[in-house]
């Protein structure tokens, strides 16, 4: 993305300088609980920009809760998030509270884009529409700038001519990938993706790993929540396995996959491959 020279439209290009160079993401100390129930506890990571992160855990470890809290979408008890050094969680730091207002939170947002396994597309607007609608809402660009954007964004994932078609027209691979391309319209400094290929047909699963091995490359900050290991071992750069809330190890792949030091990591994976 960084690399694309301009995207052309009827009247002026929109210069592609204006992709955001790819955000680091710091999380430290986050603490985040349901009721009684400890959901996040004491998580930091260090995530480096452009890097691709792959979270691994068993369902209930957290992993859902810790991608929200990066965008916003739950709050935390405890601890702060940035991008870019540039506060998007929430903090309680001894009795001091602090938080963002909701205009600053719509703002940070922008920044971070989210692939869920659901897809989540709007379902009554066109492929177009649903991928114009938040630069345009949010006053990012206006809607030839967006149009000619969601034009190079699905010929980038292969649907270049599903611009007019409504998501219940297309397969789940499809409707994945309209997702991939609508989260990317906001130009994002971080992509989050919680389990994006979970809900697919397993014929579907290589053309969306396939998008999102073509993200990695071009050097966007990706972090993926997978059960895929085989795509975790070929395209992350770091491993994270978590359990419990907690962060329990954190590697190259070839660490955490081939010899991971914690007992549960190896139970996990045992179960996985
Ligand atoms: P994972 O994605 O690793 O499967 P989640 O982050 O979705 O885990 O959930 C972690 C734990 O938090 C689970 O026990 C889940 O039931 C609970 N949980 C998640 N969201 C809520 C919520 N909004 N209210 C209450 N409990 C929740
Ligand atoms: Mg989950």
């Amino acid at each position: 993305l960084q690399n694309a020279a301009a995207v052309k439209t009827s009247d002026r290009s929109i210069p592609l300088a204006s992709w955001r160079a790819p955000g680091s993401v710091k999380i430290q100390g986050v603490s985040k609980s349901f009721g009684q129930l400890k959901v996040l506890d004491d998580i930091r990571l260090d995530i480096k920009a452009g890097s691709v992160t792959a979270i691994l855990g068993p369902s209930g470890s957290g992993k859902s809760t810790l991608l929200r809290t990066i965008n916003h979408l739950e709050r935390v008890d405890d601890g702060f998030i940035t991008v870019d050094n540039e506060l998007v969680g929430y903090r309680k730091s001894g009795r001091t509270l602090y938080e963002l207002k909701e205009k600053d939170i719509l703002k940070r947002r922008a920044d971070i884009g989210m692939v869920f396994q659901s897809f989540n597309l709007f379902p009554h607007l066109t492929v177009l529409e649903n991928i114009i609608e938040a630069p345009v809402s949010l006053g990012q660009l206006t809607r030839p700038e967006a149009i000619s954007l969601a034009r190079e964004l699905l010929a980038r994932v292969g649907l270049g001519d599903k611009i007019n078609a409504y998501p219940r027209q297309l397969s789940g691979g499809q409707q994945q990938r309209v997702a991939i391309a609508r989260a990317l319209a906001l130009r994002p400094k971080v992509l989050l993706f919680d389990e994006p290929t979970s809900a697919l047909d397993p014929e579907l699963v290589g053309e969306v790993l396939d998008v999102i091995k073509e993200l990695a490359r071009s050097g966007t900050t990706l972090i993926i929540v997978t059960h895929e290991i085989g795509f975790a071992r070929e395209v992350a750069d770091t491993v994270i396995f978590m359990d419990g809330g907690r962060v329990i190890e954190t590697g190259a792949p070839e660490q955490i996959l081939n010899r991971p030091r914690n007992a549960r990591t190896s139970e996990f994976l045992a179960k996985v491959l």
